[in-house]
């Protein structure tokens, strides 16, 4: 449920506690009713509005009963058993009936409280100015009201009936009613009141506490603290908002830590990689000025040797600011539409001439249409081939010929180039870092094998510029399938 639902509702139970109040106070009234008090319309909120009518209609039934009996059964008013029973009745209703004959009281339902209010009882009836709706209402210390019929008695006597009900009895009774409804209307109030507070703690100030935990653990660097969505809400949308944010920010500092860690791991890597052949052309110029190459052919020997370690270590300079020329976007892309046997045939040629005395074949397999046309930047896609042929040559098994196919199939709207070889193979394991920068399947450098692990990188952001993909397939032992793919034909933007 949402806030502004939640909201909604709360609002809803506001308005609606004071109306149910009302109606549970209304039930109470009503309640006086069902012990006695039933007035003859049955109109609860009568008794507080009008409460003398109200008053006069609670033994309205019985009035008219007895006003009946004095005409139909005057003998009833002589029987003091019939007296007794509709006295009983209206005891019930806080009244008692009083007959008097020939001035004389023959019957008095409740002596005790009549005592109390005989003499102004008897005033009221004599003055009857105050009658109201058939009745006295007494007022006095102790407030009565008094209905009352003449009797005619069968021995010819003449007297009169009187039906007297307390009205403060019935009206402390109704306080206290109503005080007892206010009492438990006051209670509900605040057991609602309770769960609406507990309702809004739990889905607005616990959630909001917990969000304010995470901004400071957050703020103060810890990373690993989660916020769990437990609801459906606003607030629940902002604790995953506020999740999703904390895990982009820890995924993008766990990636700066690892390219912090990439980095000094390269840097240890290239200056062993450069120390080594530096170490070679330090003893290699040594042996030539201490003379211990004392015939032209040895000379020539180490003044090779030389040459190839500075090339190596060239090669490897060039590549670490290849690469970060191309990490930084600073190297402009040009794009040529060249027919895709003929560029990669040629390549093939060159490296089948380069690498035959370093005891490799190198074979060209096209199965694609002579015609194809491919978009690329022909340098670019240079550098590409040099580093997959350089991987293919560096990653050789020395017990057998190194052979090295490059192959061109149709991949719908792409070419895809492949360049496999019989070389040590890459595991299972390593294969799916290949292409991330600095990595090195061969992280104890024991091999001896020159490398920064940013060669395929290379290849891999080179190909993604050409919106090509790159592909390994390889077996330790076996050697390793390296394929990307470029797109056929189209000309492409630089990107
Ligand atoms: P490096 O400079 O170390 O050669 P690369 O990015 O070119 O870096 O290659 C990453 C890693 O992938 C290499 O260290 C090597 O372990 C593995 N690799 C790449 N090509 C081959 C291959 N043809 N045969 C075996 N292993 C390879």
């Amino acid at each position: 449920m949402n806030l502004q639902k939640k909201i909604l509702i709360s609002f809803l139970i506001m308005i609606l506690t004071p109306c149910i109040i009302i109606g549970i106070l209304g039930f109470i009234a009503t309640g006086i009713g069902i012990h006695g008090f039933r007035t003859g319309n049955n109109d609860t909120i009568a008794i507080i509005t009008q409460p003398i009518h109200a008053l006069t209609e609670l033994t309205q039934t019985e009035y008219n009963e007895l006003s009946s009996s004095v005409v139909r059964f005057p003998d009833r008013m002589d029987n003091e058993k019939w007296l007794s029973e509709m006295n009983k009745r209206l005891k019930t209703k806080f009244s008692y009936i009083v007959v008097v004959k020939d001035e004389k009281e023959i019957f008095v339902g409740d002596m005790d409280e009549y005592d109390k209010v005989r003499t102004a009882v008897l005033t009221g009836i004599a003055s009857r100015g105050a009658a109201f709706d058939g009745a006295v209402y007494v007022n006095g210390e102790q407030p009565v009201l008094v209905k009352h019929g003449n009797v005619y008695f069968s021995d010819g006597s003449e007297g009169y009936f009187l039906i007297v009900t307390e009205a403060t009895t019935l009206f402390k009774r109704m306080t206290r009613s109503f005080a007892t409804g206010v009492i438990i209307g006051a209670v509900l109030v605040a057991i609602m009141a309770a769960a609406l507070i507990a309702w809004i703690n739990d889905s607005i100030f616990k959630p909001l506490e917990k969000l304010r935990i995470g901004t400071r653990e957050i703020g103060a660097g810890n990373l690993n603290y989660k916020l769990s969505r437990e609801q459906n809400d606003e607030i629940g949308q902002l604790c995953n908002d506020f999740e999703e944010m904390r895990r982009h920010l820890k995924t993008q500092i766990d990636q700066r830590e690892q390219y912090e860690q990439d980095v000094r791991e390269m840097i240890s890597n290239v200056s062993h990689d450069l120390k080594t052949p530096l170490t070679a052309i330090k003893g290699y110029a040594e042996g030539l000025l201490d003379g211990v190459a004392d015939n032209k052919e040895r000379q020539d020997k180490y003044l090779r040797t030389i040459v190839v370690k500075a090339t190596d270590m060239t090669l490897l300079v060039d590549e670490l600011s290849y690469y970060s020329k191309l990490d930084n976007n600073k190297l402009p892309y040009n794009f040529e539409k060249v027919n895709a046997v003929g560029y990669f045939g040629d390549c093939a040629e060159s490296y089948a001439n380069e690498l035959e005395m370093k005891d490799f074949t190198v074979k060209f397999i096209s199965e694609i249409d002579p015609e194809t046309v491919v978009s690329i930047d022909c340098e670019q896609i240079r550098r590409v081939m040099n580093n997959l042929i350089g991987n293919s040559v560096k990653y050789r098994n020395t017990e057998v010929h190194g052979k090295i196919d490059i192959k061109l199939t149709d991949s719908g709207d792409s070419v895809r180039i492949s360049v496999s070889d019989n070389g040590i193979g890459i595991s299972k394991e390593a294969q799916p870092h290949i292409f991330e920068r600095f990595y090195r399947a061969d992280k104890s450098r024991t091999s001896g094998r020159a490398g920064t692990g940013i060669g395929l990188a290379i290849v891999d952001k080179i190909i993604k510029e050409h919106k090509g993909r790159v592909f390994v397939k390889s077996e330790l032992g076996k050697g390793t399938t390296i394929s990307f793919t470029v797109k056929k034909g189209a000309q492409q933007t630089n990107g």
